[in-house]
């Protein structure tokens, strides 16, 4: 093996299963395995290195100003790289250039603003099963510990969960990375899951490692003050895993992690990963974008920061009444004074997301450019906060006490930065003239050779008599005096010749190469100089990092109730009454998404009442399309908006707190996953039945579709009398089953419902209206026409229809249709056996058997008979 390979083996071995981008020269150059699948996900050409061996090693490379775009491929494509640097000048180098890992990318890890949505969170997420040990009884199932933390913000959580939940709380989490034990049968990596899995040795699950990784990070003693107890030792065992990922991918450093908090879901609605994805929170079923989501319905927000923080909002609503009502009331303020809520967002669209670029200069990636915005961010605060300053709501009070000014940070910083600073530190020439009095002198001495030479230039043209002699630059010969050919002959003794081109010849002289000492020198200088200014300014930011964080988090939440206060504004969104009971009010309600993308004033508001009262289970029964689906799930976003802390889509709304919100509706999105639509349906079915409470909101769509006509209307059925009679919880079930009309009568708590319909000149206008009452009627077949189903079929359809209609039936009482005009068995009627056996003579002989007086022998001797007759 050549010494390069070896060093190549090396590095491998120390980046885990991440692919290995190794540097050689211009280029980075993938070897064996990870050749093999760069060439396949990055479309490189596949060769190979020493070719006439007999064992030649694959290889793949692309030029390394590509490095981006390919890392973004190789991230989104679900893999994790190495990228392993030449550490010094190959120049300089004794034998073979050092190499060293300077980073280890993964989805979960990125910052890089080109790679991330500015308005999504970017999160890894460790999850670990975690045994009790001692103390708590023998045979206890495991729980989860989940920890979630974001580098580009320094965002750290943990929290203990049953594992029944893993799946929904990484659904509301919304991970771009899972980190798991290896050794964890468990979370072999499921490739449907919309993150990407990377296993991790179990040490760095250790409890006790953890936690002392996690007290040395945030310099604390006990992890008590962050509101972690005994019972949270599985929390712990993740967030150490999460941090020590971090560290190792992180060489820089983390110094924007200062704190975690205990993750607790008492103050939490509860809603699972399925209910997340059917009622489209922050993704679409369809297409999974944010893109006609509930969040990106209702975003208003103006800066990156506050619309990841609306989205946290929206996937986690709170459950207890103090907390929803803080927000109500900022946001009421904000409705009151519209100069306030446009002068507060005016402020805000002017500052930088100082998040994400405090997290940069925490991690070491920050550029000058950073810190003018932090300065220009800086600037904008007296103003928000003097706007802010004797508002009543408290959580108004507490946002302002949080924009700490950072006067003297902020003079700093405007002081030195120049306004058209650069991007990057090595760019150079951003700090502003009159800063620094050394940096000056040198940019002056720089400034003035350069003026030598433009003056040397012309003597030398005088002297000569060559009038396109020039002097230029390049890195091999420094300063250089070009000549061309044409003027050759009147080259002076003491030109000394350095190069001959085609056209020209390129001489130095002893003058020309003392000054060039001078400028070059001096610019160097200059050039370190700025550069040790520049960090001290980070260093100098880096102090307040805290106090920072803490501004940053109170403009994002400034941002957020201003904008909820503007779509109410814009919308006509009212504040809901926020009751401790479990009846829901809704007057004129519309659907938050529909009402936004359908034209203005089409869409039509429904009222809806749950109460013990008027009903706490509502049936809803009507043709296909007629809107059964939307108003339910309208109910279901209202009230999960409401306990996010917004207004809602209403024209007023009082909202008994849930503690969960279940809904079962269209199974098509879970084919894909290779299970039976209808096996999901009752999958979800069965834990909204072991797992709703009175206080929870169910929505039911079309229980029972998946499955035959009668099987399905009786699952249904005594679905919705669990509902009733055990649980209580609010329901709200869509149906085409109309026979299930009838358990208004039967149950007291039932209502039933039905969309309003008008019939005109055999078309149907669906009024999208829900009025009191069961359908009483399918209009199945006048869908069909609207949805092109050929005008033949509709007819025949029609025909049948109107038969069943009027009781055509045989001698066993079994529907007939007459056979379609034309066919060649005229005459012969059809049976329908679907309901044939309806009055089967055996059905008649079971009915009149007495159970009480039969033996098992005489209930054998009746089979056998009646056997016989079928
Ligand atoms: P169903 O569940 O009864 O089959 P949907 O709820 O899917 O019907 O609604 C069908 C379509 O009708 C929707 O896509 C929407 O465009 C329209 N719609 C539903 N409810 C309303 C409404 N209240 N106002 C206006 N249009 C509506």
């Amino acid at each position: 093996m050549t010494p390069m390979m070896k060093q190549y083996h090396e590095a491998k071995a120390a980046c885990g299963d991440a692919l290995l981008l190794f540097r050689m020269g211009d280029f980075y150059e993938l070897f064996l395995e990870d050749a093999k699948v760069a060439a396949d996900v990055l479309g490189l050409t596949l060769t190979s290195r020493d070719k006439d061996s007999a064992n030649p090693t694959a290889m793949a490379g692309f030029p390394h100003h590509q490095l981006d775009g390919y890392l973004c491929k190789l991230i989104r494509a679900g893999f994790r790289a190495a990228v392993c640097e030449q550490v010094e000048d190959p120049k300089q180098a004794k034998g073979l250039v050092k190499r060293e890992i300077t980073r280890v990318v993964s989805a979960g890890t990125l910052t890089d603003d080109g790679m991330l949505d500015p308005r999504e969170a970017n999160y890894v997420a460790a999850v670990v099963l975690h045994q009790a040990r001692g103390g708590r009884k023998q045979g206890e199932p495991p729980v989860a510990g989940i920890a979630w933390a974001e580098l580009s913000s320094g965002r750290f959580c943990a929290g203990v969960f049953p594992v029944a939940r893993i799946e929904d709380e990484l659904a509301r989490i919304g991970p771009a990375e899972v980190i798991y034990r290896e050794d964890d049968a468990k979370f072999s990596p499921d490739t449907t899951a919309p993150w990407s899995w990377t296993s991790r040795p179990a040490w760095s699950f250790a409890e006790d490692a953890s936690a002392k990784a996690l007290c040395d990070q945030f310099q604390v003693g006990s992890l008590e003050g962050f509101g972690f107890n005994d019972e949270d030792s599985a929390a712990i065992r993740a967030a150490g895993a999460v941090l020590t990922y971090l560290q190792e991918t992180q060489p820089a450093g983390l110094d924007h992690f200062r704190s975690i908090s205990a993750h607790h879901r008492s103050g939490v609605l509860e809603i699972d990963a399925s209910t997340r994805r059917s009622l489209e929170i922050t993704r679409t079923l369809r297409t999974s974008s944010r893109e006609g989501s509930l969040v990106d319905a209702i975003d208003l927000t103006c800066t990156s920061a506050g619309s990841r923080v609306l989205s946290d909002w929206i996937a986690a609503p709170l459950i207890e009444i103090a907390p929803i009502e803080a927000r109500h009331d900022a946001i009421e303020e904000f409705m009151k004074y519209a100069s306030l809520r446009s002068d507060v967002r005016q402020t805000l669209k002017q500052t930088f997301d100082i998040t994400r670029l405090l997290a940069r200069v925490a991690t070491g990636r920050t550029g000058p450019r950073d810190l003018l915005q932090l300065a220009q961010t800086l600037a904008g605060l007296p103003e928000l906060k003097a706007k802010l300053a004797g508002r009543t709501p408290k959580r108004l009070v507490q946002l302002e006490s949080h924009l700490h000014l950072c006067p003297e940070l902020r003079s700093e910083l405007e002081n030195a930065l120049s306004e058209d600073c650069k991007l990057s530190a090595a760019d150079g020439n951003f700090i502003k003239a009159g800063y620094d009095e050394e940096l000056d002198a040198l940019r002056k001495l720089a400034a003035g050779g350069k003026q030598w030479i433009a003056e040397y230039q012309q003597k030398q043209m005088d002297e000569t008599g060559i009038p396109n002699l020039k002097v230029g630059y390049n890195k091999v010969f420094g300063y250089y005096l070009e000549v061309t050919n044409a003027h050759k002959d009147k080259i002076p003794q003491d030109f000394i010749r350095k190069q001959t081109l085609k056209n020209c010849e390129r001489y130095i002289t002893p003058d020309l190469k003392e000054y060039e000492e001078k400028v070059l020198s001096a610019d160097e200088k200059a050039q370190s100089r700025e550069q040790l200014i520049y960090q001290q300014l980070v260093s100098h930011a880096a102090r307040h990092l805290q106090t920072l964080g803490e501004v940053a988090a109170a403009m994002a939440e400034l941002d957020v109730l201003a904008a909820l206060a503007e779509l109410a504004a814009q919308r006509s969104w009212v504040r809901p009454e926020m009751t401790d009971d479990s009846v829901l009010r809704i007057e004129a309600g519309r659907h938050p998404v529909l009402d936004v993308t359908l034209p203005q004033g089409e869409f039509v508001p429904n009222d809806c009442v749950q109460s013990p009262e008027t009903g706490m289970i509502l049936l809803i029964t009507g043709p296909n399309m007629a809107g059964k689906s939307t108003y339910i799930r309208q109910v279901a976003l209202i009230t999960l908006l409401a306990q996010a802390g917004s207004y809602v889509p209403a024209a007023s709304a009082s909202i008994g707190i849930a503690d969960r919100i279940f809904a079962r509706v269209g199974a098509s999105d879970e084919l894909s996953r290779g299970q039976s639509t209808f096996m999901v349906e009752m999958v979800e079915t069965a834990r909204i039945l072991n797992t709703a409470t009175s206080r929870s909101l169910v929505i039911l769509d079309e229980i029972g579709r998946g499955t035959s006509t009668y099987d399905g209307l009786s699952l249904a059925w005594a679905i919705t009398e669990h509902l009733h009679e055990q649980i209580g919880s609010r329901t709200l079930f869509a149906t085409h089953y109309h026979e299930l009309t009838q358990l208004q009568e039967m149950l007291p708590r039932v209502a039933n419902l039905n969309v309003a319909v008008k019939e005109w000149n055999d078309e149907v206008v669906f009024l999208h209206r829900i009025v009191p009452g069961g359908a009483d009627k399918s209009y199945g077949i006048h869908v069909a026409r609207l949805a092109g189903v050929p005008a033949s079929v509709n007819e025949r359809a029609k025909d049948i229809l109107s038969q069943l209609e009027s009781d055509h039936l045989d001698s066993l009482n079994r529907p007939t249709i007459a056979p379609p005009q034309g066919h060649d068995s005229s005459g012969s009627a059809y049976q329908l056996t679907l309901f044939g056996f309806a009055d089967h003579p055996v059905l008649t002989q079971i009915g009149q058997l007495d159970l009480n007086q039969m033996t098992p022998v005489d209930a054998i001797a009746f089979l056998q008979q009646a056997k016989k007759q079928i």
